[in-house]
């Protein structure tokens, strides 16, 4: 274990500069939303360039940064643009430490001072461990693998540790599944030096944003969401805003989504606006699964059994309600009624499971509806068992209707309600129908449509009220048709709050922030509008 103790784990926003202005603006940019170190990736800079004006390029970006930085020359063959030669190189690392304002760190990789002794032993006297009294660039030694974890990660490591002159180690791989991320965790706690220790794409964000929580030297962060160099790295106003960054410490518990694709749940920024709110030491992230039972089991089990992680807490969405369920009852934990009758779980905490979607259209409904008569509910997924077993539970006349008839079918006779054999003759007299498809859903399978006919939905009766579970967007045209017959509607975001609210109580104990919730979905369900 390293005895080095970082003041705190820096944010560094890499800019490439192959368009010299635009990277200072960038850069600029970077350091207003609170970065705290530009790395200039300056092998744009050779881009069909002659060398020297690429020279004077990387040269006056270094110079005119607007924060400390860190030169990088990154090779074509490392996910850099530099495809010229270690002589050539040699002279950009021999410019640098003569300017006025000279890098603090110069990143070299691995592989480039293996390949020759003299280019290593030239770097090593320019750029060190030891070289920081005179003000010259300490050295970063990285190794990059795009396409998944090397398999001999190990010995790379022990051959990063063997370039003595480093004084920082880096190393990024592209993650397979979370669990690659605990790895780069366990790693850092072995380290020597300061150490990066990243996994990139899809499942690699918990490293990028838990960096501080386990002592690594920096993590990156673009500028915008256009300008990442890397798969999977978040903006710095994502990392510092929405994941409070400086916030999270060695004891910060772990919350997360997990599901597949859950990069554009809005989970994150409920939980994340609500612990700060509250003071909760939390941080909620994306956890993507892929699709399956053993993938959900072995996540698990990884998460539960690494104790450092502090993981506390999920919410579980699509594919994997019915694995959280059954990983219950495989453990012995305990299951709430509702997640024990339907199957299916969307909240876990501290060996317990919950549904709380019903407790949700249980409250919606409570709070729009008159009295529990007659209701349609049209789907027979996750959603409409959640919202037939709540509406049945809560003393409605439940009919589902569903594309599939069979499935409808089957779900009315498990749970002792209708099934609709005819939309028709079931919405004529519903005082409440319920979408439980993602029929209406942007980026679904039908986003204009609605699951019932115009026609159709005009023959329910005037007093009905509408619910639609979908809530992105949170006007959907089924929404937005019957309130211009005149219904009552509910609409999903509100269903999502209200979901959204009980798991928050779940996990912290304290009354969520329901207001501040509401606000904060509205307002990005707004801004993502089109
Ligand atoms: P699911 O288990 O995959 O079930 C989807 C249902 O929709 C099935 O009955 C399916 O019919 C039907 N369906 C799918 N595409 C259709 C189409 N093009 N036309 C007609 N029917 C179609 O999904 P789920 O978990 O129940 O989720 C359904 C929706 O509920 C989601 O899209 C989400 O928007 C919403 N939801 C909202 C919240 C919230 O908090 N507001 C929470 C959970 C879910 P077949 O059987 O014929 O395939």
């Amino acid at each position: 274990m390293s005895t080095d103790r970082p003041r705190r784990t820096l944010v560094a926003t890499p800019i490439r500069a192959g368009d010299p202005a635009r990277a200072l603006e960038q850069a600029e940019l970077a350091a207003m939303a609170g970065a705290d170190l530009v790395e200039w990736r300056l092998d744009e800079c050779f881009r069909g360039a002659g060398d020297r004006e690429g020279l004077d390029v990387a040269a006056m970006l270094v110079s005119r940064s607007p924060l400390p930085c860190i030169a990088t020359c990154r090779l074509e063959r490392e996910g850099g643009a530099y495809a010229g030669e270690d002589a050539e190189r040699l002279e950009l690392y021999e410019r640098l430490p003569g300017l006025d304002a000279p890098p603090r760190l110069i990143d070299v990789e691995l592989a480039s001072l293996e390949r020759d002794d003299r280019f290593r032993a030239a770097v090593e006297r320019l750029a060190g461990r030891s070289a920081a009294p005179d003000g010259a660039p300490g050295l970063i030694v990285s190794m990059h693998d795009f396409q998944g974890r090397p398999a001999n990660l190990m010995r790379r490591l022990a051959d990063l540790r063997a370039i003595d002159g480093a004084s920082v180690l880096k190393f990024a791989f592209r993650a397979r599944s979370l669990r690659d991320n605990l790895e780069c965790f366990d790693l850092l706690a072995e380290r020597d030096r300061p150490m990066i220790a990243l996994a990139m794409g899809e499942f690699g964000l918990m490293s990028r944003v838990l960096a501080g929580k386990f002592g690594a030297f920096l993590t990156f962060a673009s500028p915008t969401r256009d300008d990442a160099t890397a798969p999977g790295q978040p903006t710095v106003s994502e990392l510092l805003g929405r994941y409070r960054f400086h916030a999270i410490g060695g004891r910060t518990r772990l919350y997360g989504v997990i599901g597949h694709p859950v990069a554009h749940s809005l989970s994150p920024l409920v939980h994340n606006a609500g612990f700060e709110s509250v003071s909760h030491d939390g941080v909620y992230l994306p956890l993507p699964v892929v699709p399956g039972w053993e993938p959900f089991k072995a996540t698990m089990h990884a998460l539960l059994a690494h104790e450092a992680l502090g993981f506390a807490g999920a919410s579980v969405t699509l594919p994997h309600k019915e694995h959280a369920a059954r990983f219950a009852r495989e453990e012995g934990w305990r299951l709430d009624a509702d997640a024990r009758d339907l199957g299916a779980a969307n909240t876990i905490l501290d060996e317990r499971v919950l549904n709380t979607d019903t407790n949700a259209i249980a409250a919606c409904v409570r709070e729009h509806c008159d009295g529990a008569t007659r209701a349609l509910v049209i789907g027979a997924g996750g959603a409409g068992r959640a919202a037939a077993w709540t509406l049945r539970e809560a003393g409605w006349s439940v009919a589902v209707w569903n594309r599939t008839p069979e499935r409808a079918r089957t779900l009315a006779s498990e749970l002792g309600v209708a099934h609709a054999k005819d939309i028709y003759g079931a919405i004529v007299d519903a005082k409440l129908i319920v979408n439980a498809t993602p029929v209406g859903m942007r980026g679904g399978p039908d986003p204009e449509g609605t699951p019932v006919p115009d026609d159709l939905l005009a023959s329910s009766p005037a007093d009905a009220v509408v619910f639609d579970t979908v809530y992105v967007p949170a006007e959907t045209p089924l929404i937005r048709r019957a309130r211009g017959l005149g219904r009552r509607v509910i609409d999903g975001a509100e269903m999502f709050v209200g979901q959204a609210a009980l798991q928050f109580e779940a996990w912290t104990g304290l009354p969520a922030p329901e207001a501040l919730f509401d606000r904060a979905v509205r307002e990005e369900l707004a801004e993502t509008r089109g």
